[in-house]
């Protein structure tokens, strides 16, 4: 098999084995690690659908992480992909029609970043392992309130780790932030930032890109890592469930073998949509991916017009999972659509850090074909949530609705009748609140647990697990800071 190796996406000399990317998340020139081909998949789709989605999760790992034995792999896919998830298919794929939900959220945070990071700690140990590494790996993580919790749960005790969460004080919904400041692990830490996602996530990158800084955390027998989805350890594992959902498909004829289809990805930092893009190169059928945003539609404005700019007001949204203005993966298909040049990615990167904003050439421009995308404001949002209930009974997350509702002006303006699968990417449990309140204003008046309660009445799913946890869970995190004292209180949980 063929070897894949990792090179930064603003340097070609850089190049490491995937265990090696794993462990250091970014690049030392800040730069993302990106395949050095993407392999095409070595199974039919025929006799993929005949596998379960561990099956299916080998089938694609072993493709890229290609400096890991079969052993190794299949064990870390067996301790992500068990009990831990409250549906035997891990990520099932709903309805009998287009179009059809892939359900992400029946991990134990209940949104689609279990989907990685519940295999991304076993990912880093075995990477560690293999590398004779013997520094304690410290995750330093921004959340926009998905991936706090997600990667807290999955690192939590987890020996030979650290983790440390910044998130946006005011920046996440009151599910999320309990989620969080509740979680237990002596290895945890949870900070709340004055300041916004990008703020946190800046804030997170200057940290990792400190020269200094890492020589302390060294001379103490620390090293840092990454849980984002930069990298490369999350973004594979994304790939299986497009692969999955598709043979799902095809295993109960909804579509035929080699049948093009959608896939609509409410998209924020462009990892989910990344991921599917990935598996159209590695060869499966999929026709458009449609991403879609939300009132921050930074995304939208890029397709249209090849521009990307951050230079506008960040709007606080019912989806916070997706209120972004740096999608830090659209970094890997800026670089491909490049042809994969380096020097003309960093030169790109550098005016998107300098002047917060970039422009694309004709040529790259007409690489972004395989997308299409559009954004939904929260009126249409809310609207989505409450058509679609009324309709069916079936009861969707803001981020979900956000790609609904996309989906919705996809057909009007294209009328595309190709199948269609809408990613969805968090219970409506986690977003009770504004999902409730989509449905019906008199709801306004009562509490977060009095509105799960008439959510499970409503929608006929059971309160999952997670939110069961916090309803009388003790709060162990309260520490706060500015955004521009991050790297103090690094240090202090460090006790550097
Ligand atoms: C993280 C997240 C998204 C956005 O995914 P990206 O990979 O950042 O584009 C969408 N919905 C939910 C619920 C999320 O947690």
């Amino acid at each position: 098999m063929m070897d894949i190796l990792y090179r930064s996406t603003r340097n070609d000399k850089i190049a490491v084995k995937a265990s090696q990317a794993i462990l250091k998340g970014l690049a030392e020139d800040g730069g993302l690690f990106v395949p050095n081909e993407i392999p095409s998949l070595d199974k039919t789709l025929n006799e993929l659908s005949a596998m379960n989605y561990r099956e299916v999760a080998y089938e694609i790992m072993k493709l890229f992480f290609t400096d890991f034995t079969e052993e190794e792999l299949k064990n870390c896919i067996e301790h992500a992909y068990d009990s831990k998830f409250d549906n035997s298919e891990i990520a099932p794929t709903i309805g009998d029609m287009s179009p059809y939900f892939l359900e992400l959220f029946h991990g134990s945070t209940i949104a689609f970043k279990d989907m990685a990071l519940s295999i991304l700690p076993y990912l880093m140990i075995t990477s560690a392992k293999k590398n004779q590494a013997t520094n304690e790996i410290v995750i330093l993580t921004a959340t926009s309130g998905d991936t706090g919790k997600a990667a807290l749960a999955g690192f939590a005790d987890v020996e030979g780790t650290k983790i440390i969460v910044f998130y946006p004080k005011s920046g996440v919904s009151m599910i999320q932030e309990k989620q969080m400041v509740t979680q237990v692990g002596a290895n945890t830490h949870v900070i709340g930032i004055e300041g916004n996602f990008d703020d946190a996530q800046t804030g997170v990158k200057n940290i990792f890109s400190d020269k200094e800084f890492e020589q302390l955390m060294n001379q103490n027998g620390f090293q840092f890592s990454s849980a984002n989805s930069i990298n490369i350890g999350r973004l594979i594992p994304q790939v299986v469930y497009y692969v999955y959902s598709y043979v799902q498909l095809l295993k109960r004829n909804e579509i035929k073998e080699g049948e093009q289809i959608n896939f609509v990805v409410p998209t924020g930092n462009f990892g989910n949509i990344l991921a599917g893009y990935y598996a159209k190169k590695m060869g499966l059928p999929i026709a458009k991916l449609i991403c879609a945003s939300n009132d921050n539609k930074v995304l939208y404005d890029f397709f249209e017009t090849g521009v990307y700019d951050r230079n506008r007001e960040f709007v606080l949204t019912t989806s916070p999972s997706m209120d972004i203005l740096i999608s830090s993966n659209l970094e890997r298909l800026i670089y491909r659509i490049a042809g994969n040049s380096s020097e003309k990615n960093a030169k790109l990167m550098s005016d998107l850090s300098k002047v917060g904003r970039y422009e694309i050439t004709d040529e790259m421009k007409n690489e972004l074909a395989d997308f299409y995308g559009n954004y939904a404001s929260e009126e249409e949002t809310a609207e989505a949530i409450a058509s679609l209930y009324h309709k069916t009974g079936y009861v969707m997350d803001t981020h979900t609705a956000v790609a609904y509702s996309v989906y919705e002006k996809y057909k009007a303006e294209t009328a595309d009748q190709t199948k269609t699968v809408i990613v969805s990417t968090a219970s409506p449990y986690k977003f009770t609140r504004s999902v409730m309140d989509a449905i019906d204003t008199a709801y306004d008046t009562m509490t977060e647990f009095e509105l799960v309660d008439e959510l499970e009445k409503l929608s006929k799913v059971a309160v999952p697990q997670a939110i069961e946890e916090i309803r009388t869970a003790r709060v162990i995190h309260q520490t706060t800071c500015d955004k521009s004292e991050m790297k103090d209180a690094v240090k202090a949980f460090l006790k550097l």
